[in-house]
């Protein structure tokens, strides 16, 4: 009756019982069921989806991947201007920051927005710093997508003065300092990501 319930974050090892299939969802990489029972097949971190009711076994190594995957949301600054895509420059994934590693993707003018992209330079300058999605990976450059309200600029610079810009209206920035009016790809949170959530 001492049994103890395990949680969510817990860490188990190797060959540990989880529950029983009455409970959770087994995940068949990381468990194994025998006569109902569910064991840990290696020692990790317990990972619950309450909703799903699934379980799983994972790795802080696994759960801090340095590995960029398809769906993946990374945040970059753009690196140059081409007729019909801009280079990023990326080092961060899901929310980490990856110093040490560094990736290199495009953003085609066909997905920057769901709205027509005329020039490519009303949408990004250089030195802005932009949320996308990974869409296809291609050896060691990844194609990125800005469609979406969340995804675009979330920060930019003027190109004249290089004091940063006030958005002004869907897709309008203006610098104060010079009165210069720019035109960008915006996210919804723009001016109001902080430096945390920029990460
Ligand atoms: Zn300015």
């Amino acid at each position: 009756m001492s049994k103890k319930s395990l949680k969510d974050g817990d860490i188990v090892i190797t060959g540990e019982k989880l529950g029983v299939v009455e409970e959770f969802l087994p995940d068949k990489q990381s468990t194994f069921t025998k006569d109902g029972k569910i064991f840990a097949i290696k020692t990790g971190m317990i990972n619950i989806n309450n909703k799903e009711r699934k379980i799983e076994i994972s790795t802080h190594q696994e759960k801090d991947r340095k590995v960029v995957k398809i769906g993946d949301i990374v945040i970059g600054s753009i690196l140059f201007l081409r007729q019909y895509s801009v280079g990023i420059n990326f080092c961060t994934i899901n929310k980490k920051i990856h110093f040490n590693s560094s990736y290199f993707g495009n953003i085609h003018v066909s997905q920057i927005s769901d709205r027509y992209v005329e020039r490519i330079s009303d949408a990004f300058q250089i030195t802005d710093i932009v949320r996308a999605r990974v869409v296809e990976q291609n050896y060691t450059e990844y194609k990125l997508s800005t469609t979406g309200k969340d995804l675009g600029v979330i920060y930019a610079d003027c190109v004249i003065c290089g004091d940063p810009l006030k958005k002004i209206g869907y897709n309008k920035l203006k610098c104060d300092r010079c009165g210069n009016v720019e035109s960008r790809k915006l996210t919804s949170d723009y001016g109001n990501v902080t430096n945390n959530l920029r990460f």
